[in-house]
C-alpha cells in the first residue's frame, strides 16, 4: 500500500516539486517502505521519535523538522536534522546558531508563516516576516532557504488556497528583496488534502502523511 501510494503521488508531481513524507506516529518499517518507494525527504514533528527512526534510516533520506521546536530540544535537533522548517522567532534562530557554531554545522531553515493570521498559532505573521529574516541573515551558521506554511484547518483544498496565495506572494517579494545570505529557494506547503492546490499556487515541497501511510491511529 505505502509503495503504491508513494508512487502515485510521485507520478503526479510536476518537475521541481519534491515530496516530503510527514511521518509522525509511523513505525520505522513504514518509513523505510516509503523511502524504498522513492521518498527522499522525511518530515518529523518530534525530536525523540526522529532520533529512533534516524538510527535505522541513516542518511537514506534528507531529514526535516516540521514540528514545534521546544527550547530544550534544540541541541538534539541541530545534531540530527538537515533542515528546520518551523522557525518563527529570532530567539529560536539565535539558539540554533549557537549550537551550530559549537557543532561546526550549518543549519538550513525555513520560516513558518502564520498565513491565516490566527491567534495562538505558531509561525510569524506575513507582515513581520521580512524583518525577522533580515535579523536572521546576520547569523553565521543559520541559513534561510525559504518559507513554510500550514494555513488554517479548512477541511477542503479550496479553503486553503487563499493562504497558499498569501504565502507565495510573500515568497516572491522576499526573493526580489535579495537579502544577503538568504536563498529563497523552497516553498513548503500543502498536505494530503490540499497538495494539488498548493502545487498550483507555487509550492515546491509538499508534506504528505495520511495519503501515504493511511489514517493516523493516534
Ligand atoms: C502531519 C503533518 C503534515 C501531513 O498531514 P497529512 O494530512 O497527514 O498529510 C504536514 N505538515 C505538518 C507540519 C504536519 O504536522
Amino acid at each position: 500500500m505505502i509503495k503504491e501510494n508513494v508512487q502515485k503521488v510521485l507520478s503526479e508531481l510536476p518537475e521541481g516539486v519534491e515530496l516530503e513524507a510527514a511521518v509522525k506516529s509511523r513505525t520505522t518499517e513504514e518509513i523505510i517502505e516509503a523511502i524504498n518507494a522513492g521518498v527522499r525527504i522525511i518530515g518529523e514533528n518530534y525530536v525523540q521519535e526522529a532520533e529512533r527512526a534516524f538510527e535505522v534510516i541513516g542518511n537514506r533520506a534528507r531529514r526535516h523538522f516540521i514540528g514545534h521546536l521546544q527550547k530544550n530540544k534544540i541541541k538534539k535537533a541541530v545534531k540530527i536534522f538537515d533542515m528546520i522548517e518551523t522557525i518563527d522567532s529570532i530567539e529560536m534562530a539565535q539558539q540554533i546558531d549557537k549550537v551550530c557554531s559549537e557543532e561546526n554545522k550549518l543549519m538550513q531553515v525555513l520560516i513558518e508563516i502564520n498565513s491565516g493570521t490566527e491567534k495562538q498559532k505558531f509561525g510569524v505573521l506575513p507582515e513581520d516576516t521580512e524583518n525577522l529574516i533580515i535579523g536572521l541573515s546576520s547569523l553565521d551558521t543559520v541559513k534561510v532557504m525559504g518559507l513554510m506554511t500550514m494555513g488554517p484547518i479548512t477541511g477542503d483544498a479550496e479553503g486553503a488556497r487563499p493562504y497558499f496565495i498569501t504565502t507565495k506572494r510573500l515568497f516572491d517579494s522576499l526573493r526580489k528583496a535579495n537579502i544577503p545570505n538568504v536563498d529563497m529557494k523552497y516553498l513548503s506547503m500543502g498536505m494530503s488534502n490540499s497538495y494539488k492546490v498548493a502545487i498550483e499556487e507555487g509550492a515546491n515541497i509538499i508534506r504528505i502523511g495520511t495519503k501515504i501511510f493511511g489514517e493516523r491511529l493516534k
